[in-house]
């Protein structure tokens, strides 16, 4: 079955909350689209997918994903370009990561022309959804989960597949003050470090929570034997740039998500000639590098926020403060590069956007 062969059931809803969004003042999470589309799975195989008005879901108590947590997610964005066309930026690489997220959490993988042409039809039917101005796009939530109806503990046979559409609105990337964790463990090989499994999500907002009210923005992980390498900051890759290379984490404990954007930082900075090194990087190598007048810029990367710049980095006594970010030449440049893409100013040269 080709992408745009699939057949997907459309009810259209007679009343459009479209009213509701405001494009002066967008609040992220606080207002859904129009649509979403619904896809079950039963007896080894997808049944037929259908876009419905967006509602409420009903379902028994003893639904399985909520005891146990089988359940993941992904996050994509559109973007419209200046003719207001919408582009979906990369979601063929969300839709192979929902699928090893699926495996190790004994989920069924999910048809890519599901997935693909699943967003290509939502957000072609709420179009309207998608913001205009600079800096605003339409965040795309596709989520499975298991839903048989028993509390005995065993791997589900039924399941749903659904995608949900909010407008997002600029995202003012203040830069964020950073704890470096040694107490808490987000993730350990052999884990479900690299999947996005809501457990994830679960585990983090107690630490969070308790950073927070010590005054920091978000967590630094490391890893859980020695409290010693970095993962990634709350829900971000992170990358460091030393000197005049960039370092971010490496992927082969299977600890860190595979981040779209992460991938995307890497291909474009390699592109333009810079050294882009993936391997272990430990706190101390930080901190001696700010000694030395060598940790120029700190940012994570993440679909929700695109670069967002870290101002400090606190690991135990010390606190080490980067320059600031009006001066730094990378993450600026990645930032520009990254909404040219997306926004459809700049060549797709990656094929990574598509066209709905
Ligand atoms: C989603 C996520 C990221 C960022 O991934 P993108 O594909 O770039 O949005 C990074 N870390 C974690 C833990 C995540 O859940």
């Amino acid at each position: 079955m080709s992408v745009s062969t699939i057949d997907i059931a459309v009810k259209k809803t007679t009343e459009s909350r479209i009213a509701q969004m405001d494009p002066a003042n967008i609040q992220f999470g606080k207002v859904y689209s129009d649509h979403m589309l619904v896809a079950y799975y039963e007896d080894g195989e997808w049944k037929q997918p259908e876009i419905v008005p967006f509602a409420n879901l009903s379902l028994s108590p003893a639904t399985t994903f909520i005891h146990y947590g089988q359940a993941i997610f992904e996050g994509i964005k559109a973007y419209k370009d200046a003719n207001g066309n919408p582009l979906v930026f990369r979601p063929r690489d969300n839709w192979k990561r929902m699928n090893r997220s699926a495996e190790r959490m004994a989920l069924p993988a999910v048809p890519e022309e599901l997935f693909v042409e699943g967003i290509r039809k939502l957000v072609d039917i709420d179009r309207a959804w998608v913001p205009t101005s600079e800096d605003t796009s339409l965040y795309i939530r596709p989520f499975l989960f298991a839903i048989d109806e028993f509390i005995g503990v065993r791997p589900a046979e039924k399941f749903m597949f659904m995608i949900i559409t909010s407008p997002a609105g600029p995202y003012y990337s203040k830069p964020v003050s950073i704890y470096v964790q040694d107490e808490y463990v987000r993730a350990f090989p052999g884990g479900i470090g690299f999947t996005k499994a809501a457990g994830n999500y679960g585990m983090s907002m107690y630490p969070t929570m308790k950073i927070k009210e010590m005054g920091y923005d978000q967590i630094l992980w490391t890893d859980g034997f020695e409290h010693k390498y970095v993962q990634e900051i709350g829900t971000m890759n992170v990358f460091f740039v030393l000197g005049d290379k960039v370092v971010t984490p490496d992927l082969k404990e299977g600890t860190i998500l595979a981040g779209v954007t992460r991938d995307s930082v890497i291909t474009l900075l390699r592109e333009k000639g810079t050294t882009v090194e993936e391997r272990p990087i430990a706190i101390d190598e930080l901190a001696e590098a700010y000694r030395n007048g060598q940790l120029k810029e700190a940012f994570g990367t993440g679909t929700a926020a695109s670069i967002a710049p870290i101002r400090a980095l606190t690991y135990h006594e010390e606190t080490m403060e980067l320059p600031a970010m009006e001066t730094w030449d990378v993450a600026n440049w990645l930032k520009k590069e990254l909404a040219d893409i997306r926004y459809g100013r700049k060549a797709d040269t990656h094929g990574w956007v598509l066209h709905v």
